[in-house]
């Protein structure tokens, strides 16, 4: 039986997301548990692979934490569209825990919407799941609880424009470049969308390092419209300039935001309206507080907008700037669903056709990764929190699931080597591991 300061020991942290501690989120009893099988970004299959190939563990880890929280009910919320996986954890899985089928929508794996799905209950702008006695965790998280060991691996789906789409399980710190290859890219021309291709951000570079939250390496032609379109919004100059002289006020994107179809305040176009009388870049408006309850989604942008502007991107600067200078929203949190939420939701086709997706359709089958790194560069923030700080010296050796980093008292994560090795550099940001 694994405990909280076992969860702390391990570095175990959302694998899914931002990588919040577990042991904190594992702390407190709760009626509901619900495990995030959505995995509705396209192209993203990992989590999906570890129910079918790693299920024992999965359930071990899932068992754990009911135990953990006192939980009185547990739903696995999964696309139904699966349906082998459907019946094989309905094989598997104790009568008790229910298994839910979820529609092909994105972003059917937002914590708010699928608490909303799974129980009907509706957490209100700006709370967590909690609020509504529900906890949330994904499938890796719990395959990593399961484990009962420091977590040292990733699991990543690569995919895109390759000759091998796949998921593979890799060592953490290893670059993009090694995981890559394993693929074989189909050009030596490309961009890599770390994440999903809604919710991910653009590879400044292949040496960048795997973590514990990395889950999709994406790769495109550099001309593909999604490296075109991320590579625009990354500068606030362009997406105000653009946003300021092509909006026409369709609605489009508040009439099919997530959040707002499930009576959250958020309204991307009045955020795009008050483009038209800010400074640029856009200057942060306590007017438009609501952008605070914004999910990150994408949706807005990549999707609704017929227009292809950057109402997202829009919303996430005001979003920032308010938090940065701790504005809060003072209006109505909550109103309720739309009658026609179930309506407006965006299939994951719909998203695929208009993202040029559908070409790069595939199932990510898990795979060996028989390639050995030389060279490991541990990141010292993978997680919520302070980053660790390194607990070995240069010319140390190492062996493999020893301590390298704590975050003491601190919330964190502690970091681990996951091979045996050398240490061969230590900086504030990370330590780089000779194998
Ligand atoms: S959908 Fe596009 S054009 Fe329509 S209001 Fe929103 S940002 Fe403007
Ligand atoms: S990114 Fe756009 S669609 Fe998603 S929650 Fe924010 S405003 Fe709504």
């Amino acid at each position: 039986m694994i405990s909280i300061a076992e969860i702390k020991e391990f570095g175990i942290v959302g694998a899914g997301g931002a990588g919040f501690p577990s042991y904190v989120k594992l702390s407190s009893p709760v009626e509901i548990f619900i495990v995030n099988a959505a995995e509705c970004e396209p192209l993203l299959h990992k989590d999906k692979e570890i129910l079918l190939h790693k299920t024992e563990v999965f359930l071990k880890g899932l068992n754990e934490c009911i135990r953990l929280v006192g939980a009185k009910r547990c739903i696995i919320g999964i696309k139904g569209k699966y349906e082998n996986l459907f019946q094989h954890l309905k094989t598997c899985c104790d009568a008790q825990i229910e298994i839910f089928p979820l529609n092909d929508y994105y972003p059917a794996g937002d914590e708010i919407l699928l608490t909303y799905e799974t129980t009907g209950r509706v957490v209100e702008a700006g709370r967590l799941p909690g609020t509504q006695n529900v906890l949330i965790h994904n499938v890796e998280t719990l395959y990593n609880i399961g484990k009962e060991e420091p977590v040292t691996t990733k699991f990543i789906t690569v995919g895109g424009d390759v000759k091998n789409p796949m998921s593979v399980e890799v060592p953490i710190g290893i670059s993009f470049r090694e995981v890559i290859d394993a693929a074989v890219p189909n050009s030596t021309d490309f961009g890599v969308i770390v994440g999903g291709p809604m919710m991910g951000c653009l590879a400044d570079s292949l040496d960048e390092a795997v973590t514990k939250t990395t889950g999709g390496l994406l790769v495109f032609p550099r001309d593909h419209i999604l490296i075109r379109r991320f590579k625009t919004a990354e500068s606030a100059k362009d997406v105000t300039a653009i946003g300021k002289s092509a909006c026409d006020q369709c609605s489009m994107c508040t009439e099919l935001c997530p959040r707002n179809l499930l009576g959250h305040p958020i309204q991307p176009h009045t955020v795009m309206r008050s483009l038209l009388f800010s400074a640029d870049p856009f200057e942060a408006s306590a007017l438009a507080a609501h952008t605070l309850f914004c999910c990150e989604c994408n949706l807005c942008s990549l999707v609704s907008c017929p227009e292809d502007l950057y109402p997202a991107q829009a919303c996430i600067m005001n979003k920032r700037a308010l938090m940065k200078d701790k504005v809060a929203y003072k209006g109505e949190a909550y109103n309720k669903p739309h009658p026609l939420i179930d309506y407006r939701k965006t299939p994951v086709k719909k998203v695929m056709a208009k993202l040029d997706l559908v070409r790069f359709k595939n199932h990510g089958p898990l795979v060996d990764f028989k390639h050995r790194p030389k060279q490991l560069k541990i990141m010292l923030t993978q997680h919520i929190g302070a980053p660790a700080e390194p607990v070995v010296q240069i010319g140390e050796g190492v062996t493999a699931r020893q301590k390298i980093g704590t975050v003491g008292k601190n919330l964190g994560a502690e970091i681990h080597s996951p091979m045996d090795g050398i240490v061969a550099e230590v900086t504030e940001r990370y330590i780089v591991i000779e194998t």
